[in-house]
Order: structure tokens, then sequence, then C-alpha cells
């Protein structure tokens, strides 16, 4: 245990002590390098970056560098299939916050789509159940396809696709937002009583 400490705290001295070396052609450096740069001596680049398994910022070759990323990209994609793995069921079942959960942790559009028409047709469903009859739909920035959906007022029994059309090309889909009790116009009460 002794020796392991002190073997970590000699590492660390020689990663970033007092002599930085280019890890390619190990001249001296100047001074240790806060980020990329090229060795006078050899051209090369230095680069200065961490590892999951290992925080601190040391210095590497392209190799080594290139070698580094792939671990932080297979780092985060580990914590993705974590978090679907964590949230996928209670967001089927019904889990509001784990349906946003899954929007957040999946880069692919129509994926994240998928979740958001689950996300709307639990909305509308809930508002449907507390007896809100209509709802109007409303956002800024909206596609060609979403536009003329702006302020409209549809059905608390509409499916999903009333609020995501097919067609959408907004970025990401899914712009236009519920808003349940709409006011009449004249200020009388709501669209929905009476
Ligand atoms: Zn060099
Ligand atoms: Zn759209």
């Amino acid at each position: 245990m002794l020796l392991c400490n002190w073997r970590q705290r000699s590492d660390k001295r020689s990663l970033m002590g007092r002599t930085p070396q280019c890890p390619s052609c190990k001249a001296p450096l100047a001074k240790i390098p806060q980020r990329k740069t090229k060795c006078k001596a050899c051209g090369e680049f230095v680069f200065v970056k961490n590892t999951p398994d290992n925080r601190e910022r040391r210095l590497m070759t392209q190799t080594q560098a290139d070698a580094a990323e792939q671990t932080w990209s297979g780092h985060y994609a580990n914590q993705q299939a974590a978090r679907q793995a964590q949230f996928t069921q209670p967001a089927l079942s019904g889990d509001r916050n784990a349906v946003l959960e899954m929007m957040k942790c999946t880069r692919n559009p129509e994926e994240r789509e998928r979740w958001y028409l689950l996300l709307i047709e639990m909305d509308l469903a809930k508002l449907a159940k507390r007896g809100v009859r209509s709802v109007q739909l409303s956002g800024a920035r909206l596609c060609p396809a979403c536009e003329p959906l702006n302020q409209t007022i549809i059905s608390t029994s509409s499916s999903a696709r009333a609020v995501i059309p097919e067609n959408c090309t907004c970025d990401p889909k899914g712009q236009l937002a519920l808003s349940g009790w709409i006011k009449r116009p004249d200020g009388s009460g709501y669209v929905d009583q009476g």
C-alpha cells in the first residue's frame, strides 16, 4: 500500500514535473504546455489531455491523444447506455420525468421524436382526465408544417401527431407547446366551460 502510494506520487512528478518533455522526441520543453502546442525540436504536436480513469491532464503524442479521445467516447456511450437502461421502463410506464431523461440522453433525432410523441400523448391524456377538452398550440420559430398550427385549438383526444406533424422539419422536432384552459376571446371564461 505504501509502496503503491509512493509510486503514484512519483509518476505524478514525472508527468507534470519540473522538466516536461516532448512525448514524441523526449526533448525538454521550456514550460508545461496548457494546451496543444508544437514541439520546437521535432515539429510534432504535444497534446494535453486526460482520460476517464485518470483525470489528471498530461502530455500526449497525437496517437495517445486519439486513443484518449476514444476512451472518452466509450465512457460517454457507457453513461448513455446506463441512463437508457435506467429510464426506459419508467418512461414507458408513464413517468414523465423519465421520458424527459430519455429525450435528453438520445442523440438520434428519430428516437427523440418518438419519446416526444409519447410525452405529448401523456400530456394530452392527463389534461383529458382532468376534464380539459381542448388545448391551444403555440410556439416560436416554427417550420412550414407547424406554422399553420400555431394558435389553433385541438381536442385533448387528438393523437400526438396533431402536435408534431409527420412532415415537421423543426430542429429539434416538436416546437409546439400545449396550453389547456383556453380563455374565451371576450374574457368571460374558458372555452372548456359550459
Ligand atoms: Zn518533440
Ligand atoms: Zn415543425
